[in-house]
């Protein structure tokens, strides 16, 4: 069974997208803890245990490709968030590489 985001980047399930180019997907969270809150993932699915080469590639992909999105969604001028849940203890419920873009309005700090 496919994962949930390789469904949607082959368009299996229905997302609202918001770019895309052939490698990268960028899509609006279904459940959004901010005004605006985009999921950034690869096309091709890296999960776990994918090869850290692949992984790298993926990763400077995924962070162009966040400049696009925070442009598009308007938040590149006056913020954003870039996060990423890795494994259990950050709470990660879908295995495959993705960062999620939050901002639209003010997100308090976190980081201290
Ligand atoms: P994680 O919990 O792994 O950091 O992030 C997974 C994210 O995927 C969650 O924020 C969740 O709301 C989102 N998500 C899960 N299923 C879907 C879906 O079918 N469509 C969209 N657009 N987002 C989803
Ligand atoms: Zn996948």
């Amino acid at each position: 069974m496919e994962c949930i985001f390789c469904q949607i980047a082959k368009k299996k399930i229905k997302a609202d997208i918001i770019w895309e180019d052939k490698d990268v997907i960028a899509v609006y969270d279904i459940d959004p803890k901010a005004k605006v809150h985009a999921l950034i993932f690869p096309k091709s699915h890296l999960g776990k245990s994918a090869h850290e080469k692949k992984v790298g590639l993926a990763l400077k992909q995924i962070f162009s490709a966040i400049r696009i999105v925070a442009q598009r969604t308007g938040i590149d001028k006056t913020g954003f968030r870039v996060v990423t849940n890795h494994l259990k203890d950050a709470g990660q419920t879908v295995d495959h590489v993705h960062f999620h873009l939050l901002g639209g309005h003010s997100l308090g700090r976190m980081c201290d």
